[in-house]
């Protein structure tokens, strides 16, 4: 499953291959009909009326094949193409954005918000006791459990608006997208709420999990490498004084 990824690289559809179709086709159609004229100038034809049939005939014999071939080719490269792009985006185990797609997103939105002058808000937030539950339960229970706290999580966003990934291990990142201090503060609390209402089971095991958050409020003056520190800054101070908790960015 993928969250919130088509932005990255959007399916390719049969729209692609019937616009390239249209375009090599009047392409080869055009070479054909040129290379005709000049025949036709040279004096080649005895029969111009003839030659006028014959000449569509084999023009359309050639344009068409070549355009259905190339077209199911750029197809298949482009189906592949995007594919490719969406791997490299995303993270494989939970299907969120992963480190490197999300830092690319949050510098795009920074620019942005520095022509808009509107404010974001980044959220780091790391499971607590996280080792405790693989050591306990297992590696793949552990894995279960990170994509359970994904769907959470992103049920709790709004759509492609709030952005949310992987930053790595047991750590997610959010940005929420045109939020105040507030805000940011609610959505956070509301995740931290939903992580822990109840305990996560797979039929088999079942583990009650909390997060503890970092929080820092963006603004147009703000450099992303600063405010990813502050907020982990934030997270550290979330799990010193207890974790399951909400720490701001001083
Ligand atoms: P803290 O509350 O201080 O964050 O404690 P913690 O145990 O969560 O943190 P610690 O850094 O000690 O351990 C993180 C664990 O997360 C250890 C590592 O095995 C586990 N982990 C990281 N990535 C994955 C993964 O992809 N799958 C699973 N199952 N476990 C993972
Ligand atoms: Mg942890
Ligand atoms: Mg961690």
């Amino acid at each position: 499953m993928t969250y919130d990824t088509d932005d990255v690289e959007a399916p390719a559809t049969p729209w692609d291959a019937l616009t390239f179709f249209c375009f090599v086709a009047t392409t080869a159609l055009c070479l054909c009909f040129i290379f005709a004229g000049m025949m036709y100038r040279l004096g080649v034809p005895t029969d111009p009326e003839e030659f006028l049939v014959t000449n569509f005939i084999v023009s359309a014999g050639v344009a068409f094949p070549t355009a259905i071939l190339a077209a199911q080719h750029d197809f298949k490269l482009r189906v592949n193409q995007r594919l490719l792009k969406r791997l490299a985006a995303t993270d494989p185990l939970t299907g969120l954005l992963n480190r490197r797609f999300f830092k690319r997103h949050a510098a795009e939105t920074l620019e942005r918000m520095q022509r808009s002058g509107e404010t974001a808000g980044l959220i780091i937030f790391d499971l607590d006791f996280f080792k405790k539950v693989n050591d306990r339960y297992g590696h793949s229970f552990g894995d279960y459990v990170l994509r359970e706290v994904a769907h959470i999580a992103h049920s709790e966003l709004r759509g492609p608006f709030d952005r949310l990934g992987r930053w790595g291990g047991e750590e997610f990142v959010v940005l929420l997208s045109d939020v105040t201090l507030e805000q940011a503060e609610a959505v956070s609390e509301r995740l931290r709420y939903q992580i822990s209402a109840k305990p996560i089971s797979d039929g088999q095991y079942e583990a009650q999990i909390t997060a503890s958050f970092g929080v820092v409020v963006l603004n147009k003056d703000s450099d992303l490498h600063k405010l990813l520190d502050e907020a982990d800054a934030a997270l550290i101070s979330a799990k010193r004084g207890g974790r399951n908790r909400v720490e701001f960015a001083a």
